[in-house]
């Protein structure tokens, strides 16, 4: 038996065969080739291949989403035969004698730019595609495996690190378990481990180790401990604790249907945060009493191009009915940073935290910002959807952010398509300036989301991302505490709710101060809802307020 050490990012026990994800990046070097021939016949073979594989895709999704949804593929097989593309591939290694990899880049480098240039939409969109095929010509000729679960079976899924991207599409139905040798308690792939419930542990150096291949592991979520072909004792003792964990989450069962409200009195609203529509059914599982965190940049992650407003406003429909009356809160998309979406061709940035993310893209990029404010306030004629704003810094951000939405209601009011003009509007707090300048913004907006997370990061100094500063990051540092509660504060005197998204809101040490502060409700990922609500209830707050606060 091998034990491995890391640290526990979604608490549960999984017993099972380990699989390990390869990176997909192929990284292209330029080499000189002097047998042109057999390299054009080395693209020839890719090409082809990569064409079998967009046919088994489109099939795949043919079954799985439907035919309006699996004619991407079609369309990329159709462009691996484009004339002018293939051209231009084979000029390259025939003329300038460069290796078929190469040539396949500067192509798609080459049309890129030419679509991006072209003053159409629809034209434009296609810098995409040719990215995305022209990367998995260049993957097969390099022999880089895309991302994917080989196995039928469920399987504990072992990996370097896994970029958002990369993790929202893997089929969740086939995981047990992830482990990975890098990551951070906050990063997205931990947040996603913990929405979707599955027991997840980071930093266990060694598990992308190829002799651990289809080996028996258990993955313990709460301690961070991994074992690789354990031992009888270790087995049994894992065993039992998986029961003990099973029995504890029956009896939190209980709590169902009953109100989360404080020895006391005080009442607190429990919500969810997902990051997909399929999370909805975690929702209901676990009494969530509304959705305070809809991420709904995965929708964009998910997708090989811009997600059209049709696509998006059918998904947010269904998040809403599927939410029967509940408040569902989706914030629009905040991409960039750890969440890069290739089709929004970003350019590379020294410092991705602190640059052009969330707010800052959709504000620069109107076009698709409206569209997705559009599916929106369509989807809100439908139920109690709430529109929330990330990255928020200044208050001529919030007033051109409702400008758009003004604008974008009096196209939809024009056209007679029927949504809810009241739809309420709020923002994310989670930088130090939006906290320091919360009593301005509060006359603005209909209620504050505090996502502790980057609020944390930006306070700090210590990016999320990076697993080697977490020494330095006190999550309870009072500098973040006591921003909070000038939130909190400034909201209550401007007649508005605060709420707290980000991952401290389940942080169970700090409910009680979270209550004494006045927070109005509580979102955190959809497994610790039953464990916040029995914290809640036995909670008594009034007689140690003072104390509490006075402590900050
Ligand atoms: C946060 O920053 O706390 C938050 C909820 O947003 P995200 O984790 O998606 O950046
Ligand atoms: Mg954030």
């Amino acid at each position: 038996m091998i034990k491995l050490k890391g640290q526990g990012v979604c608490g549960g026990i999984a017993f099972g065969k380990l699989e390990l994800i390869k990176k997909s990046a192929a990284l292209v070097h330029r080499e000189r080739v002097v047998d042109t021939k057999s390299e054009l016949m080395r693209f020839e073979e890719a090409r082809t291949k990569a064409g079998q594989q967009l046919e088994a895709l489109y099939d795949k999704a043919l079954d799985e989403v439907g035919e309006d949804n699996a004619a991407i593929f079609e369309i990329h097989r159709l462009m691996l035969g484009d004339p002018d593309y293939l051209e231009s591939i084979q000029a390259y290694i025939k003329d300038q004698h460069v290796n078929a990899e190469s040539a396949v880049a500067m192509t798609a480098d080459n049309f890129v730019e030419m679509f991006i240039a072209m003053n159409d939409s629809y034209m434009q969109a296609r810098a995409v595609d040719v990215r995305d095929i022209s990367d998995r010509v260049i993957s097969i000729l390099a022999d880089v495996e895309q991302p994917g679960i080989k196995s039928e079976a469920p399987v504990i899924i072992g990996a370097d690190d896994l970029a958002p991207s990369e993790t929202v599409q893997l089929d969740k139905s086939r995981i047990l378990a992830f482990v990975t040798e890098k990551g951070s308690s906050n990063s997205h792939t931990s947040i996603l481990a913990r929405t979707m419930n599955i027991p997840a542990v980071i930093g266990a150096k060694g598990i992308t180790d190829s002799r651990f291949e289809g080996a028996e592991i258990i993955v313990d979520g709460f301690s961070g401990e991994v074992y690789i072909d354990p031992d009888m004792e270790t087995i049994i003792q894992m065993q039992e604790k998986k029961q003990k964990s099973n029995t504890q989450k029956e009896l939190l069962q209980r709590l169902k249907g009953v109100k989360p409200v404080t020895r006391d009195g005080q009442e607190i609203r429990l919500y969810a945060n997902i990051g997909s529509i399929k999370d909805m059914a975690e929702v209901y599982a676990n009494d969530a009493m509304g959705v305070g965190l809809f991420r709904s940049e995965f929708i964009y992650l998910e997708s090989s191009t811009y997600p059209t407003e049709d696509e998006q406003f059918n998904i947010y429909k269904s998040a809403v009915e599927k939410a029967l009356g509940k408040q569902v809160i989706i914030r629009t998309l905040d991409i960039g940073a750890d969440k890069q979406v290739g089709y929004f061709d970003m350019p590379k940035e020294e410092n991705p935290a602190m640059g052009v993310r969330a707010i800052r893209i959709c504000l620069t990029r109107p076009g698709v910002f409206k569209t997705q404010l559009r599916a929106l306030y369509r989807a809100s004629a439908f139920g109690r959807i709430a529109i929330m704003f990330p990255m928020i810094t200044s208050l001529s951000e919030v007033r051109k952010v409702k400008e758009i939405c003004r604008q974008v209601k009096e196209e939809l009011v024009a056209e007679r398509i029927p949504f809810n003009a009241n739809t309420e509007l709020g923002i994310m707090i989670e930088t130090p300036a939006a906290a320091i300048i919360s009593d301005i913004l509060a006359k603005e907006v209909d209620f504050f989301s505090i996502g502790t997370n980057d609020l944390t990061q930006y306070t700090l100094a210590v990016d999320r991302q990076n697993p080697d500063i977490e020494p330095f990051c006190d999550v309870h540092h009072p500098a973040v505490l006591r921003l909070i509660k000038t939130v909190v504060d400034n909201a209550r005197k401007a007649g508005i709710w605060t709420g707290i998204c980000g991952e401290l809101a389940g942080d169970m040490e700090l409910t009680e101060l979270f209550l004494a502060m006045g927070v109005d409700e509580l979102s955190v990922s959809p497994g610790l809802i039953l464990p916040l609500k029995q914290k809640v209830l036995e909670t008594n707050v009034s007689h140690i307020k003072d104390k509490l606060l006075s402590q900050l």
